[in-house]
């Protein structure tokens, strides 16, 4: 089994300028990734079988993907924890291992920060342009095996769809990382239903971050109510009960 490690075949380097700012590179999905958001934004969504009352619909659909959200985020957080344990340097710059959801209601943003590991620019090639994980690869093979995806509604929840699941409520997804193996933090960006993903070296200093991974949710028209900060609360509560590192949430002020 070959590793695949991303295609490049082009720079969206606007100028040749001077300028500092490297430029973003574009990367191919790899192919089941591009069939796998294909079938979560057009078959899954639009399925009226499985999300039976647009209400419904829409509540599944943001708890499912906020809850995958959340377990990465912890995930990442356990991995730090982890390590931490031979490595203390690991912790240098930010002590804390927490998980903070910011919500932008005017603009429909919900923004996940983790303290956790974070994501070097091959780990983020890796992770987010190709199915390795286990998890995913099995939902597309329930999905192959079973005829009628519309009428099992638990396929989701029952494998998860990770990190993809994402571009169910939304139209833009922001990965910025730092991990701390790597000096530099990036930024991967990626659209529902592009077949490609840029990444790009972070270089807003107000965007930098000690170590870990901001994930930032541009939802969909339709979803942007998600962005409330009393939706975001419930669902935490819901859903991270089992989440060991504190999660705190709040509102930017209007
Ligand atoms: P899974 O969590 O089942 O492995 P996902 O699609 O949710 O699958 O995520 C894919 C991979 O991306 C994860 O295994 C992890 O390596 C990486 N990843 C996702 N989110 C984060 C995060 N917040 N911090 C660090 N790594 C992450
Ligand atoms: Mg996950």
């Amino acid at each position: 089994h070959l590793k695949f490690l991303g295609k490049r075949y082009e720079s969206t380097s606007a100028a040749s300028d001077a300028s500092a700012t490297p430029p973003a590179e574009r990367y191919e999905y790899q192919a089941e990734v591009s069939r796998l958001m294909d079938l979560i934004v057009n078959s899954l969504y639009s399925n009226k079988e499985v999300f039976l009352r647009e209400l419904i619909r829409h509540v599944l659909i943001c708890l499912f993907s906020l809850r995958f959200m959340h377990d990465n985020a912890s995930d990442a957080l356990d991995k730090l924890r982890f390590l931490s344990v031979t490595q203390p340097d690991l912790l240098k710059g930010a002590a804390d291992l927490d998980i903070r959801i910011q919500t932008d209601k005017e603009n429909g943003i919900v923004t996940i920060t983790d303290t956790g590991i974070g994501m070097t620019q091959q780990e983020l090639v890796d992770c987010l342009g190709t199915i390795a994980q286990s998890g995913t690869a099995k939902f597309l093979k329930a999905l192959k095996d079973s005829k009628d995806i519309g009428g099992d509604n638990n396929l989701i929840g029952q494998f998860g769809v990770g990190f993809y699941s994402a571009f169910l409520v939304c139209d833009r997804v922001v990965v910025s990382t730092k991990s701390p193996k790597s000096d530099k933090q990036y930024v991967w960006e990626g659209e529902a239903n592009a077949s490609s993903y840029t990444i790009r070296e972070e270089t807003d200093p107000e965007k930098l971050l000690p170590r870990g991974t901001r994930l930032t949710l541009h939802l969909k028209r339709d979803d942007k109510g998600f962005a409330h900060p009393e939706r975001i609360q419930k669902l935490v509560k819901n859903y991270s009960q089992f989440v060991s590192f504190p999660i705190y949430t709040w509102q930017e002020k209007g």
